[in-house]
């Protein structure tokens, strides 16, 4: 279809990236975010090869190859310091046909808003309700205004306010079990080698760094926690979680800045089986807030840019016939890794405690 007007609500990796294809498909877009200030929740991310390609087809893979950490190979120790595994990651990328990037979060947000344009996005916007007629669809604003559209992409998060007007009733988030910290700390060889991502588990916790660019770890830790157990400063939780863990577990605790760490209690939703209605679209975490088990929440969200982009543009029956190829399109591929990822979960975080106790995450 030619010369559609698209409005993207929620200016995160999601809404950026399908506010760029849209473009890139000569579209024209408005973007709308209720904050006052653009800040990526989190400290790091891991995009792995699916991510990193969508963002080569975006025309960002010098530039996203420019902030990405050289990860190499992955190690597992125990929480006794026994090396349980150490595997190369090249015949995956030979496979594929593209290296994984653990990213800072802020970095990768300034490249897409760069590449989208900080100024295109609206701010202070807090979408409150959507309308829509067989010609049209309009998302209205806490601020009183109206955007009006062809298509609208609700990118609006895990707490999507669009999610119930699409799929017709509310949902409640799912509490997976486990809490997690995480955040960025100067890369040193006596933490972990700058080429690789080491895990160290037990006690079905885990404690992880992986190398972003700029010289720096990405860190985290998960520990299985009742759902709101209170947070005390964040390096006395760890030290006392992670007490007499190996050396470079302790050490990373030692040199955390616990003023810029995240705490993150993690959910996720169940599947769903209608992620559009009518010239709307759910699109990443308002469509499949997943545990982040597999390191995939973010790729999905790049996957859907681009598929529902590319129905955007190669048919032209009509803008809810695009959109209805997209959710069969995508339906099945995203619950498939909300499951997985909540086994995964499972098993690494104790729910499942006769199986043992690994897995890839982040
Ligand atoms: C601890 C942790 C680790 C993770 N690790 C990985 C990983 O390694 N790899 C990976 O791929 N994924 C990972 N994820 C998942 C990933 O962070 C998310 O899938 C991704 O950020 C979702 O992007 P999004 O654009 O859909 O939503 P968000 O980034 O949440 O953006 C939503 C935007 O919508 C705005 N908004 C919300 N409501 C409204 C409204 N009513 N009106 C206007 N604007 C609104 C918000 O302000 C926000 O800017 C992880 C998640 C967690 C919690």
């Amino acid at each position: 279809m030619e010369n559609l007007k698209a409005i993207v609500i929620g200016a995160g990796m999601g809404g950026l990236a399908t506010g760029i294809a849209l473009r890139q498909a000569g579209y024209a877009v408005e973007m709308y975010d209720r904050v006052s200030e653009l800040r990526p929740a989190g400290a790091g991310i891991s995009l792995w090869s699916n991510g990193v390609k969508v963002l080569n087809r975006l025309g960002l893979g010098k530039d996203i190859a420019a902030i990405g950490g050289a990860m190499e190979q992955v190690a597992y120790y125990s929480n006794t310091g026994e090396k349980l595994t150490a595997f190369s990651l090249k015949p995956l990328v030979d496979r594929v046909g593209q290296a994984p990037y653990p990213v800072a979060r802020t970095e990768l947000q300034g490249m897409l808003l760069e590449r989208f344009g900080a100024e295109n996005v609206q701010l202070q916007s807090k979408c409150v309700a959507i309308e829509q007629d067989d010609h049209s669809v309009t998302a209205i604003f806490e601020n009183g205004h109206k955007a009006t559209g062809d298509v609208l992409v609700a990118a609006d998060g895990t707490h999507s306010m669009i999610r119930p007007y699409v799929i017709g009733q509310p949902i409640e988030r799912r509490y997976v079990g486990y809490v997690n910290w995480n955040g960025l700390v100067p890369a040193s060889e006596d933490l972990a080698p700058k080429n690789s991502w080491d895990v160290y588990v037990g006690e079905h916790k885990r404690a992880s760094m992986m190398p972003v660019g700029g010289d720096r770890f990405y860190f985290f830790f998960d520990v299985p926690l009742p759902k709101g157990t209170a947070a005390g400063d964040h390096r006395e939780d760890l030290s006392g979680f992670f007490d007499g863990w190996p050396a470079p577990v302790r050490r990373l605790i030692d040199r955390l800045d616990p003023a810029k760490t995240n705490r993150v209690e993690i959910h996720d939703i169940e599947p769903l089986q209608t992620l559009v209605r009518g010239r709307v679209a759910l699109l990443g975490d308002a469509a499949h807030s997943t545990a982040p088990d597999l390191g995939q929440g973010g790729c999905q969200a790049m996957e859907d840019a681009l598929v529902l982009v590319n129905f955007l543009q190669t048919t032209n029956l009509s803008v809810e016939d695009a959109l209805q190829r997209y959710e069969a399109a995508r339906v099945d591929r995203v619950a498939d890794v909300i499951t997985r990822a909540r086994k995964r979960s499972n098993m690494t975080h104790g729910k499942e405690p006769e199986k043992p106790s690994s897995g890839m995450k982040n």
